[in-house]
């Protein structure tokens, strides 16, 4: 028997695998994934921001998680040599009605408690000539870093520890007793007396089969990116953002430098009919069906049809998917965006139709459950282990 088991192989699993054993050094653990190597999914799937925490609502999970958790990055990469680059962001409005949000937003960044300058269009045109915008909000703490990086270099702390991390062995069965939890599947059975489930996009099953009476599903939200060129990857030296809508949880395609030199574009937001199917068009029947019968994907569906249909529409026909970042970057061509694998966000909706924004984890007398991680839930990743030890 083991003191803990983790299951989940992405940054939040890891991280919290790596602070248990900061927090009782000696303890026995074990880590399981399905997947056949480390952070196969949303980890190895994302921007590569590490967010300085300006967007979340003042007082939630996300907007001191975010701003702690971009702390611990920044130590933590300087301190085993993972490059990191901080190139700062730029929030651009292209017009008034996203100038007016923008002001809003920048209430947000100071109410936060994140360094922000305000800028017009000369100042942005000087600092980005290929820009354009009638004005923008800088962000000089934003930087990026490789997730999967972090996450190896995080795991092989834990190893050394003396934990196991076993891959290839998905969980199928979780029993939780007044003494311990087993989690089994088809390569094995772990028996520990606590265990922590950070699934992401399979969060929602995971809760369901250790009996928790949860009223929410995860539905996965592709993001599509593109590729520049590596010609043009100096044609912006700072990350890129538009405005955000503050009814919905994505932040707009952006033009994001990546640490290991590229520049990409996206990621957009559609509906995906498979949680892991990363090929356009890719339909899993049992995702589908759920997602597809589920009343809160209705409501979600029914409250936002034009912007469904627009990022359906953009993601379909490349022509509207380089009108968003034309907006900002007039320049970009059709033959600038080259292709690159998407990312797939869980996002829990709960029955009402309610996207849930800010991070959800609930706890029985001896598992916690991490049910909604999505963005900036990377950066975020040790505050919200420490969140998970200390409920434990
Ligand atoms: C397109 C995109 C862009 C993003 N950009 C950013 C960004 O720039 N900055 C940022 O901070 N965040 C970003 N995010 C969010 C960030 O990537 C996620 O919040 C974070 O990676 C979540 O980590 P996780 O460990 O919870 O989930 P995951 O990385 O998805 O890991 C979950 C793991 O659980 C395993 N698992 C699931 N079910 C089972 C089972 N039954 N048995 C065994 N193992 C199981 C899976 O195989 C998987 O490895 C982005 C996400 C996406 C998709």
């Amino acid at each position: 028997m083991y003191d803990y088991c983790v299951i989940g192989g992405g940054i939040v699993g890891v991280a919290t695998a790596y602070r248990i054993l900061q927090e009782r050094p000696g303890a026995s653990l074990v880590l399981v994934d399905k997947a056949d190597r480390l952070a196969t999914h949303q980890t190895g799937h994302n921007s590569g921001v590490v967010h300085s925490g300006i967007y979340y609502a003042p007082g939630s999970l996300k907007a001191r998680m975010c701003r702690q958790g971009a702390r611990w990055t920044t130590e933590f990469a300087a301190a085993h040599d993972i490059p990191y680059r901080v190139c700062g962001k730029l929030l651009v409005a292209t017009d008034s009605a996203e100038h007016a949000r923008m002001l809003d937003l920048y209430e947000r960044s100071v109410t936060n408690g994140v360094d922000v300058e305000s800028i017009d269009a000369a100042e942005l045109a000087r600092r980005e000539p290929r820009v354009r915008g009638v004005g923008a909000l800088y962000v000089p703490s934003t930087a990026i870093v490789d997730y999967t990086r972090v996450t190896e270099v995080l795991a092989a702390q834990v190893r050394a520890r003396g934990a196991e991390i076993v891959l290839g062995a998905e969980i199928t069965a979780i029993a939780e007793n007044s003494d311990a939890v087993t989690v089994s599947g088809p390569s094995g059975s772990w028996r520990a007396a606590r265990m922590v489930a950070c699934g992401g996009l399979q969060a929602d099953r995971l809760a369901r089969l250790a009996g928790l009476p949860i009223s929410l599903r995860i539905v996965p939200f592709r993001g599509e990116y593109y590729q520049l060129p590596s010609a043009r990857s100096d044609l912006v030296d700072t990350l890129i953002y538009p405005i955000p809508d503050p009814e919905l949880p994505f932040l707009g395609v952006h033009l994001s430098p990546t640490i290991d030199g590229a520049l990409t574009v996206g990621p957009n937001a559609v509906l995906g009919l498979a949680r892991e199917g990363y090929r356009k068009g890719g339909v899993d029947l049992r995702d589908a069906r759920e997602i597809l019968c589920y009343p809160g994907f209705h409501r979600v569906a029914a409250a936002n049809v034009r912007t469904g249909l627009r990022e359906l529409r953009d993601s379909l026909f490349k022509r509207g998917y380089l009108a968003q970042c034309r907006k900002y970057c007039p320049e970009l061509t059709l033959s600038d965006l080259l292709p690159r694998e998407c990312g797939i966000r869980a996002q829990a909706v709960l029955r009402d139709g309610t996207l849930v924004h800010d991070f959800m984890i609930e706890r029985t007398e001896r598992s916690v459950h991490v049910l909604n991680a999505p963005s900036p839930a990377a950066t975020s990743a040790m505050p919200i282990a420490e969140h998970i030890v200390e409920s434990l």
